[in-house]
């Protein structure tokens, strides 16, 4: 990993591209060129060869970062939705009192609970054990982000009704972000990929032709196990009364 100039010859900002990351405006993102770019030996960051190493422990603690936020965003959501359902009435009652608007509200506080207690664990485990053994969990966490941010903010925008499409709130630019999520630092594919991975680490496949929680041969298990300690209880009450 390395660092280059951006006046290093070679190097094209060819136009700056919304990603929707911040104001459209702001040019955060950029599609870039890169032709024939000389990069002195003395602009390696870190040692040769560590480059993924790196980028590993700087994402480890970026996609940490992205759950903690969404954790904000989503709280922000269910905040606007809360105070919506109480405050508009439509065919004779409060939305606050529409079991379909409930269902959502209790969905998104659950999800979110749920999440916020699963990135703070996460957050422990880094600071326990070191973003290595929390690999697994980070990527979880950066799979949740983006599923938690569409699913609360969605539901926030749609019992807005019309104004929660509309730009006077700003659930329409949380909204954008949801995708967003699900591709920077990795796409949800990789890091379920890698969950998976991680995950299956701990197993192994079982020995004979069943899975070990095959019942029928549980309980053939078991008979021969049992079948040895009541032969053995009944030498021993053999023993006793003889
Ligand atoms: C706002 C923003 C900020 C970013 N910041 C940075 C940054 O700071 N540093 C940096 O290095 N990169 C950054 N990225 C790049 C980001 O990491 C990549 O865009 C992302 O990894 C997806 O790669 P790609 O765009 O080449 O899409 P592709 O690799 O073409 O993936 C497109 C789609 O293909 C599918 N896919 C891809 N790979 C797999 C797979 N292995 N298994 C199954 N399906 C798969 C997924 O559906 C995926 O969404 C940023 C991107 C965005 C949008």
């Amino acid at each position: 990993m390395f660092l280059a100039p951006a006046d290093t010859p070679g190097i094209e900002i060819l136009r700056n591209v919304n990603t929707g990351v911040g104001d459209p405006a702001d040019g955060t993102h950029a599609y870039m060129r890169f032709t024939d770019v000389r990069v002195p030996a003395d602009h390696l960051l870190g040692p040769e060869g560590s480059g993924f190493e790196i980028a590993q422990t700087r994402l480890s603690g970026g996609r940490l970062h992205h759950a903690m936020r969404t954790i904000a965003q989503a709280r922000q959501a269910l905040d606007m939705m809360c105070e919506r359902v109480l405050s508009r009435t439509t065919k004779g009652s409060l939305l606050s009192e529409k079991q379909f608007a409930q269902a959502a509200i209790s969905d998104s506080y659950i999800e979110l609970e749920q999440f916020r207690l699963f990135v703070l664990r996460t957050a422990w485990l880094i600071d326990q054990q070191g973003y290595l053994a929390a690999r697994k969990d980070v990527a979880a966490c950066k799979v949740q982000a983006a599923k938690v941010l569409q699913d609360v903010v969605g539901r926030s925008m749609h019992l807005h009704g019309a104004l929660g499409v509309s730009a006077d709130l700003p659930l329409h630019r949380m909204w954008r972000q949801a995708p967003w999520m699900g591709v920077h630092d990795g796409p949800t594919e990789v890091h379920q990929t890698t969950v998976v991975r991680q995950l299956l680490r701990g197993y192994e496949p079982h020995p004979g032709l069943w899975p070990r929680m095959h019942l029928p041969q549980r309980l053939a298990d078991a008979q021969v196990t049992v079948a040895a300690a009541i032969e053995r209880a009944e030498r021993e009450a053999a023993a006793v009364t003889g």
